[in-house]
């Protein structure tokens, strides 16, 4: 750590399945300056260790023969805090921001963890079986190794509680709205950051009626009017929708039933399908990345990335219309920010909304990639889910 930031900082967790990505921010004033991240992958499998700095650069990296890999969550930090703690030079971390996967629908803000939180949280594993209960492991693993630091809860479902009952709602008689069965809609914290960070840039942009595009390998779309979530297309779990590397996005509901009854497909089997073996993989059926279904060309390649354009387009075209028009068009995360040919098949069609792409601000991946004098603005932002939390941890400690 610089010497002026030698004396305070934060940490940012971010627990997956199989992966704890990290993120330390030092607190200068009442700023923040990131300074590390990396993250510990195939927890559990064989572990790949690596901490870049603030420029990007890699400056530690460790793969984990076996019998010697760290063990979960808990073993994955202590090797990042191995690694952390002589580089942050006696900082003092300040508090520690988590992401957590699910709020519910009464948390709409972060929160500071307390014993009864940590009950609540636990009571919605059953909404994000594969996601919560890691995120949960990632807090009482710090918890173990941070006595006392205030931790903090930054939920991806949060941002989205701005929405009407008219968006959030299935049409199911009323008592399962009442028991939970809603849209909750996920990725808020991107979707946060962006709407954040184009309101600090140019106030209309914070008034405007925004579509974001978060098209990773998880995707979604959210409408944005005035900085709040009025739409999004991810609904009771992070499968709705688009569809995504390795998960099939918007289904009949029939075809579920179908492949229960007629099919006689059990239900652990149709969730590893819809989860991880549809999408971009399941239908190119040569992987998740982007890169690599353009570079295959195959008849199969073409038509997965025609289908996942499509649905994206017509998308854009519905949240546009569930807040009445659209000023500006972002796209962000791994194929939004840089898979030009993606934006290409995407943008082909949406003229009618005044969307036209720059071809060459387009392939170069410019911050601003629409035909100049257009009534819609094209932007590329980068996403930053764990500033956007560092943000979050900031404000609640100050604000204590
Ligand atoms: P996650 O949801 O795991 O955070 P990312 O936002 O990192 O995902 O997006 C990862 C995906 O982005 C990759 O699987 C790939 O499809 C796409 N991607 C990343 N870089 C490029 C690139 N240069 N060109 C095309 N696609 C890319």
């Amino acid at each position: 750590m610089s010497p002026e930031a030698k004396t305070a900082a934060l940490l940012v967790l971010n627990a997956g399945s199989s992966s704890l990505k990290f993120a330390v921010f030092a607190v200068e004033g009442r700023g923040l300056t990131q300074r590390y991240d990396g993250q510990m992958e195939s927890i559990g499998a064989a572990p790949h260790f690596n901490l870049r700095d603030a420029a990007g650069a890699r400056i530690a990296e460790r793969q984990f023969a076996a019998g010697e890999a760290p063990k979960g969550h808990e073993g994955a930090l202590s090797v990042i805090l191995g690694a952390l703690t002589p580089l942050l030079d006696g900082a003092t971390i300040r508090a520690i921001g988590h992401r957590v996967v699910h709020g519910g629908r009464d948390l709409s803000a972060p929160v500071m963890i307390t014993d009864a939180i940590m009950a609540k949280l636990r009571a919605l594993v059953p909404l994000a079986p594969l996601h919560q209960p890691h995120n949960l492991a990632g807090i009482e693993a710090a918890a173990r190794h941070f006595p006392g630091v205030p931790q903090i809860a930054c939920f991806d479902t949060a941002f989205h509680r701005t929405q009407s009952y008219a968006a959030a709602s299935f049409a199911l008689p009323p008592r399962f709205f009442d028991q939970g069965i809603l849209r909750y809609g996920f990725h808020g914290l991107s979707y946060e950051y962006i709407a954040r960070r184009l309101e600090a840039e140019d106030a209309a942009l914070g008034r405007a009626r925004l579509v974001v595009a978060h098209l990773g390998n998880g995707a979604s779309l959210c409408a944005i009017e005035g900085g709040q979530s009025r739409a999004t297309t991810m609904g009771f779990t992070a499968l709705d929708g688009v569809p995504m590397g390795t998960r099939s996005g918007q289904l009949d509901p029939g075809v579920v039933l179908h492949m229960l009854d007629s099919l006689q497909m059990k239900s652990a089997d149709i969730a590893h399908l819809l989860y991880h073996e549809s999408g971009l993989k399941g239908m190119s059926g040569i992987s998740q990345d982007v890169r690599a279904i353009e570079a295959a060309g195959t008849e199969a390649a073409e038509a997965a990335l025609d289908h996942f354009a499509f649905r994206v387009r017509r998308e854009i075209g519905a949240l546009a219309a569930s807040i009445g028009g659209i000023d500006a068009l972002v796209f962000t995360a791994g194929i939004g920010e840089n898979a030009h040919g993606v934006r290409t098949r995407i943008c082909a069609g949406l003229g009618f909304l005044g969307i036209h792409l720059d071809p060459e601000a387009n392939v170069a991946n410019c911050p601003e990639i629409g035909r100049t004098g257009d009534p819609v603005r094209v932007l590329i932002r980068h996403t930053d889910e764990e500033a956007m939390i560092a943000e979050h941890a900031l404000a609640m400690i100050n604000s204590c």
